[in-house]
């Protein structure tokens, strides 16, 4: 499979979390940056299998929106054990956003990645979720992916965010009330693109959403069998609904493209009361609180770019 590698600007922590206070600033009323150590991930309500998002950081984006539209490519399945060993990190902690395996599930659903890979010495854990359309109410279903199913698969496009794993300092992000137009990962990835220019800087992590309500989608379960050729087309298809705090987050961006087609930011999200899927933007600015952990991502892989591209279907 291609795979291309790209070393991404690396700022101290410091200046990383001086450059998104400022950016923050002009779109929330209360915020607070700084460096600290990585709270423990494996404890409530992240319950990641790895204790902190540090180590040999990485971006992967996989496959691309034109595998899933204007029609299905069925035939861009991947594996996030081979994913690891692309990108130079078997045993990688790898978390992001995608679509579901719809090779073991049947169906198509919002994929929520939360794998430690395998490695030489320790099997494979996955804890990812993944999020689908009930189809008798067309409600929201979250499952967790291991209670039914096996494998490490995903497929057609993902957004993923690699490291060792390790404890380690990361940068803080809180910020309340917001003021400003901008969602809250926009919002931090224009901050970076404003200062950083033609240096692309690449971040992921997690965050919480501890208060207010979302907007979010959940892709149909079935692909759509006439073609999807714009955003109009795109939304039609997709489910929308407003989600409730707490939510898990789990945001991968990078401030610019470096010429590789890139989705700039993707976030998928969890919860432990049943909602999941693909995070736009609060709807609740006067309550919506939040509370994230980030680390810089030292390179970005592309892995099987799409060769004919367009531009919908990307919010
Ligand atoms: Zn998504």
């Amino acid at each position: 499979m291609a795979c291309n590698e790209f070393s991404l600007h690396v700022p101290t922590l410091k200046e990383l979390a001086g450059v998104l206070q400022k950016g923050l600033k002009d779109n929330f009323a209360d915020v607070q940056v700084s460096v600290v150590d990585c709270p423990d991930l494996t404890k409530e309500p992240f319950t990641f299998p790895v204790k902190g998002i540090c180590g040999k950081t990485r971006i992967a984006e996989v496959g691309g929106v034109p595998y899933l539209m204007p029609l299905v490519n069925k035939k861009k399945v991947y594996d996030l054990n081979k994913i690891a060993q692309e990108i130079k990190l078997p045993g990688a902690f790898i978390l992001g956003a995608g679509a579901g395996p719809f090779q073991t599930l049947g169906f198509n659903s919002e994929f929520i990645p939360v794998v430690q890979t395998e490695s030489e010495h320790n099997p494979p854990v996955n804890r990812s979720y993944f999020a689908w359309i009930n189809p008798v109410d067309g409600g929201c279903l979250l499952e967790k992916y291991s209670e039914k199913y096996h494998d490490f698969g995903c497929a057609l496009l993902a957004n993923l965010f690699a490291s060792e794993g390790q404890p380690g300092k990361v940068i803080e992000v809180k910020a309340k009330k917001r003021t400003g137009q901008l969602n809250f990962v926009t919002c931090m990835r224009q901050a970076l693109e404003d200062h950083y220019e033609n240096k692309p800087v690449g971040m992921g992590g997690t965050f919480l959403i501890q208060k207010g309500k979302v907007k979010a989608h959940i892709m149909s379960a079935e692909f759509s069998s006439c073609p999807l050729t714009s955003d109009e087309q795109v939304n039609e298809w997709l489910n929308f609904y407003e989600m409730k705090a707490p939510l898990i987050c789990l945001p991968v961006f990078i401030s610019r493209d470096p010429g590789f087609d890139l989705r700039l930011e993707h976030t998928h999200f969890f919860s432990h009361h049943g909602e999941g899927g693909h995070y736009h933007y609060d709807t609740t600015p006067d309550t919506v609180e939040y509370l994230g952990y980030f680390s810089p991502a030292q390179f970005l892989y592309r892995i099987d770019q799409p060769k004919e591209t367009h531009s919908f279907g990307r919010d």
